[in-house]
């Protein structure tokens, strides 16, 4: 009967995904990275990653795609594992900027040099910095060892094509870390190209639904691998990326999506979204065409949609 009750599941979800592909049409795929312009705008996949460990993936599921902006929630676990709580949150704060994810206006007009929260790139690059390793390439290997036992998948690796397009043109973020440099947030110590360097490479993170589900299976489950038990993040640091997840992880659309869907959620502008509902399921989505708000047109209605259809808000 629970095999019977899975398959109905498994066939209402995949019904669903498919009723969402039209709103990629409604969205845009984004070009200021210009490798992430090759992306096929009509692509929808969705995993999503089950108590008993199993992960089914719909739709165009099985394509690979990087991170971007979906890694500041593993860079900001990491980082606090490595350096602490209060060594982090000195640097930067934890309220929602109800401002686009690039915003530097913010950080003058607050009077304050510190970044709002960790989502936004002023914050995402003042946490890079503080993931432990001396040398740029100690922090990558650090990153992807991190990673890729939070996704169990270790031949996971960065997309150097997209981490070097970014690298080239991260003119904004530069101009933000340098002024975050100058301003004493980001540490004295830290060359801001090496820091880019590893910023690109960890927004580069390339990988499936699949991956990206487990990823945040383990964020709602206290931290612990799905296999082992084996605490991989400690379990208040996943409690605090979740509460980041909803009250900034979709940008300025975070409120509006914690009212329709109640899924803590972050996106990327690759089109990635992972969502972590309350019985601990992780949700991986990737569409890449774009709303206005950057995140993943085609992948915010799916959340709705299946919040609605399934119960699944935290609230
Ligand atoms: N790598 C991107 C950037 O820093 C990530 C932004 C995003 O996904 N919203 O611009």
């Amino acid at each position: 009967a629970v095999k019977e009750e899975f398959r109905q599941f498994e066939m209402e979800v995949g019904e669903i995904v498919e009723e969402m592909r039209s709103f990629t049409h409604e969205g845009s795929v984004a070009t200021y990275i210009p490798e992430l312009r090759h992306a096929d705008p009509g692509t929808l996949g969705c995993a999503l990653y089950t108590k008993n460990g199993t992960c089914v993936s719909f739709g165009d599921g099985e394509e690979t795609f990087t991170l971007q902006s979906v890694s500041k929630v593993v860079a900001l676990a990491l980082a606090v594992m490595d350096s602490g709580e209060d060594q982090v949150f000195d640097k930067v704060g934890m309220e929602p900027t109800g401002g686009p994810f690039y915003s530097i206006a913010r950080l003058a007009l607050m009077n304050s040099s510190k970044p709002l929260n960790p989502m936004i790139n002023a914050g995402a690059l003042t946490v890079t910095s503080m993931i432990g390793g001396r040398t740029e390439a100690e922090k990558v290997e650090r990153l992807l060892r991190f990673i890729r036992e939070l996704t169990g998948n270790d031949a996971l690796t960065y997309d150097s094509a997209v981490a070097a397009s970014e690298f080239r043109t991260a003119d904004y973020n530069r101009a933000l870390a340098y002024l975050l440099k100058g301003e004493g947030v980001i540490d004295s110590d830290i060359g801001i190209e090496p820091l880019l360097d590893v910023y690109t490479k960890q927004c580069a993170l390339s990988m499936s639904c699949c991956d990206l589900a487990r990823i945040v299976f383990i964020f709602g489950h206290e931290g612990r691998s799905p296999e082992t038990g084996e605490q991989i993040v400690p379990a208040p640091v996943a409690r605090m990326v979740k509460t980041f997840m909803v009250t900034c992880g979709m940008y300025n659309e975070s409120g509006e999506l914690a009212i329709r869907a109640g899924i803590p959620a972050k996106s990327g502008v690759s089109g990635a979204i992972l969502g972590s509902v309350p019985d601990g399921m992780g949700i991986g989505i990737y569409s890449p065409a774009l709303n206005e708000k950057g995140n993943s047109r085609a992948g915010v209605e799916l959340l709705k949609r299946l919040s609605r259809h399934f119960q699944l808000s935290i609230f």
